[in-house]
């Protein structure tokens, strides 16, 4: 199958070619030229499959005549080797909790799937390659994670000096071996600048093959379409009929995902965007106006994002139809108040503790569940644990450390400190 961009349906790639070069040449993002639709029988059989399972069956039907069967067998059972239990947490009410992966944050899900399809895709040419990503916390641990020991890439990550927590720093920093970790004097921002004048730069290009690991790859999104399979495949007997998913966002890739299942087939009654403060795209589906702009920070920080990069994607899947989209879609903004608030509400009321993210998703869920009475899944994207100083303030309770981050504070960092300069970041590359 080809892909296309969003910026031109006449543009083919191949999948190889969107994954290796993440963007479409015009800047547009990748989309499959069809999505498949899968029989009612496969939906009347899930309940009760292993989550790789209906991960191999739904990515089959995109890959089919991309791939092997066994080399995609492979890829999904290496990548997807972690629980994503669905948990109730009230009556009518499951988390879906995204965040048993090695970085502890759903976006291993892509990221692992991603690593391995490039290796797959990289494997017969002896070139290595490099990939440059620049983060702002959440993503460089997840993609070093991802790429960690995958034969023929190395894996350079940027990050501002002081800007990301301890915990984050310790993810990026005490991997070694492919993984090099930049500490860039500088902000995020920087960091992102000097990615881009690398991609842009001719004689770094003749001499190294750079590829980017951003949350626009096809490789990245696709993988994030099998848990919404998986969510409704947990939900018992009679619960299944009406279900609402709600799925805290920031650049919309993940609920673009969850939208792709849904065109598959998937029965799901209606999706619910959850925003903090960067609610650019509930207003849009209020006033069918998009106006994007400068993201503010907030203590669900890693949906700080002012314009999201998956808007034109939601928008290529409904074709520039806003009354289709927000038919399927609806979105709703909380503040940060409402946000702490809930983490303590709901471990008091419930025992069932969130991270601020899932925080958002719980609260936009409930408030679409006001409107009409439904089965809500909402995405718990992080372990609490990420979020430890905000969790702590507001419960006033100590948040255990999962094992998988707490040893990491012994480990050393393991961080060459450069300038936010071009030359500086070149001399290791
Ligand atoms: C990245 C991230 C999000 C936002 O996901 P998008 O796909 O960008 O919408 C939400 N929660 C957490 C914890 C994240 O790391």
């Amino acid at each position: 199958m080809y892909y296309y961009s969003t910026n031109n349906r006449g543009h083919h790639a191949t999948l190889k070619q969107a994954v290796t070069s993440g963007q479409a040449p015009d800047k547009g993002l990748y989309m499959p030229q069809q999505i498949p639709i899968l029989p009612e029988t496969f939906y009347a059989n899930l309940k009760g499959l292993p989550f790789d399972e209906i991960a191999l069956k739904v990515s089959w039907a995109l890959f089919r005549n991309d791939l092997e069967l066994t080399d995609l067998r492979r890829i999904v059972e290496d990548s997807l080797n972690f629980q994503i239990p669905l948990v109730e947490v009230e009556e009518d009410i499951y988390s879906l909790e995204l965040f048993h992966g090695p970085t502890l944050a759903f976006k291993d899900v892509g990221a692992r799937f991603m690593a391995r399809l490039l290796g797959h895709f990289l494997k017969d040419e002896d070139k290595e390659v490099t990939v440059l990503v620049a983060t702002s916390g959440d993503t460089g641990s997840a993609v070093a994670h991802g790429f960690l020991n995958v034969p023929g890439i190395r894996v350079v990550i940027l990050y501002p000096s002081g800007k990301v927590s301890p915990l984050q720093e310790k993810q990026l920093t005490t991997l070694g071996q492919n993984i090099t970790a930049l500490e860039v004097n500088g902000s995020f921002d920087d960091c992102q600048a000097l990615v881009k004048l690398a991609f842009a730069d001719e004689e770094l290009n003749k001499r190294v093959n750079l590829t980017s690991a951003n949350s626009i790859n096809i490789a990245r999104l696709v993988p994030q379409s099998f848990y919404y399979h998986y969510a409704w495949s947990q939900l018992p007997a009679g619960k299944d009929d009406k279900v609402v998913v709600c799925v805290p966002s920031g650049n919309f890739g993940n609920i673009s995902a969850g939208l792709i299942a849904k065109r598959m087939g998937l029965p799901i009654h209606r999706f619910v965007a959850a925003t903090n403060a960067n609610d650019v795209v509930p207003q849009y589906l209020q006033t069918g106006t998009y106006i994007p702009r400068p993201s503010v920070a907030t203590c669900s920080n890693a949906m700080d994002v002012g314009n999201p990069s998956n808007f034109a994607r939601m928008m290529d899947l409904y074709n520039n139809d806003h009354d289709a989209l927000a038919n399927d879609l609806v979105g709703y903004a909380i503040t940060d108040a409402e946000t702490k608030f809930a983490v303590k509400e709901i471990q008091q009321r419930t025992g069932y503790l969130t991270d601020p993210h899932g925080a958002v998703g719980y609260l936009a869920l409930k408030q679409y569940l006001q409107t009409e009475p439904a089965i809500g899944i909402f995405l718990e994207t992080a372990h609490p644990a990420k979020f430890i100083e905000v969790v702590e303030e507001v419960t006033g309770n100590k948040v255990e450390i999962p094992e998988a981050l707490a040893s990491l504070q012994h480990l050393p960092k393991l961080a060459h400190k450069i300038e936010a300069d071009l030359e500086a970041l070149k001399a290791h590359l």
